[in-house]
């Protein structure tokens, strides 16, 4: 079969490889498309550190068809249209042992850990794979977004009828803006730059109100100037999905007393600089989350019911001879999800 393979950081080629091998509990999925996440440039760039396998197939947002299922595998047939959750738990580390799977520190990630997606086959544990039935497999690559947004929502632990500012409309922004919404914020404002995300995000009814800022510094300083004007109070919860650390350090000022501040981004060797005074005064709440634990049961029923409606989020579909030029795509701000198929 054909994969992507990274054989140092940056560099890869289109190699012909095994088929995987399908284990007793495994099921082998033949890939119909993979989404390619912001995530895949660290792997690809070779930023996560020792666990990265080089060399490496990356991907981890899977879609596909059953192809084979290992002996001891119930439940599924041929041909079942499927998503795979990339994240393994390993059920001994120090964290696993106390209940605390989501901290897991030996954990296994497909597309990072050990092969992924953009590749005409993975193997996965069967309880990692989930049957899909109505949304397209192009824009299934949008659950395990969602599954992750899932959690990031799950650790902001929100009151109904919170009021809630997101930062940043990419695919996590976007996803987190209606998973609040459908779950009982009485407003949802979403904030970033103007342009084609933030029209996508009106286009499927993402938040309920959009904050669409300037690309000149100076005007946007000024809107953010009359929206804090407009928003004396803040907002219970603020999540920065940018990535970026100056707007993480500024966003701490939009969030309500007793409110929550959640940081959902690599933001790589970026700093802040709050006053503790701030968080102490103001008895704020800081959260960070990464990945999800199990949440893919219930981003399957948002995207597969269409109660979260991801028609059109998928922009642009490459294929595996046209990868770099995926790679090359994500930078550009003309794009929401790019689905790679092999
Ligand atoms: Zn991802
Ligand atoms: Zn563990």
């Amino acid at each position: 079969m054909q994969a992507v393979c990274y054989s140092a950081p940056n560099t890869f080629e289109i190699k012909s490889v095994p088929v995987p091998e399908v284990g007793e509990d495994e099921i082998l999925v033949k890939v119909s498309f993979c989404g390619i996440c912001g995530s895949d440039r660290h792997v690809i760039e070779g930023n996560l550190g020792p666990q990265s396998q080089w060399p490496i197939t990356p991907g981890h947002e899977i879609v596909g068809r059953v192809a084979r299922t290992g002996r001891g595998v119930k439940g599924f047939l041929e041909g079942d249209r499927v998503v795979v959750d990339p994240l393994s738990r390993c059920d001994q580390c120090f964290f696993c042992r106390r209940g605390k799977p989501i901290q897991c520190i030996e954990m296994k990630v497909l597309g990072w850990t050990s092969p992924g997606g953009f590749s005409e086959y993975v193997t996965v544990a069967a309880k990692n794979v989930f049957k899909i039935f109505n949304v397209t497999d192009e824009e299934a690559t949008l659950i395990e977004p969602t599954a992750c947004a899932i959690h990031a929502v799950d650790q902001l632990d929100l009151k109904v009828g919170s009021e809630v500012l997101i930062l940043g409309a990419g695919p996590s922004g976007l996803m987190i803006s209606r998973i609040c919404k459908v779950n009982g914020a009485t407003r949802v404002v979403l904030a970033s730059n103007k342009g084609m995300k933030m029209d996508m995000a009106k286009q499927v009814n993402a938040a309920d109100e959009y904050l669409e800022l300037e690309r000149d510094q100076s005007e946007a300083k000024e809107q953010w100037k009359a929206f804090k004007k407009a928003n004396p109070y803040g907002f219970d919860a603020v999540v920065e999905a940018t990535g970026s650390s100056d707007i993480a350090n500024d966003a701490i000022n939009y969030v309500r007393r007793g409110g929550t501040l959640e940081l959902y981004g690599f933001y790589g060797a970026g700093l802040v600089h709050w006053a503790p005074s701030k968080i102490f005064g103001d008895e704020i709440r800081i959260v960070g989350a990464l990945g999800q634990h199990r949440a893919f049961p219930r981003a399957v029923a948002y995207i597969d019911s269409g109660k979260i409606n991801v028609k059109g989020l998928v922009t642009n579909v490459y294929n595996h001879q046209q990868f770099q030029e995926a790679v090359d795509k994500l930078e550009s701000r003309q794009v929401m999800k790019i689905a790679v198929r092999p």
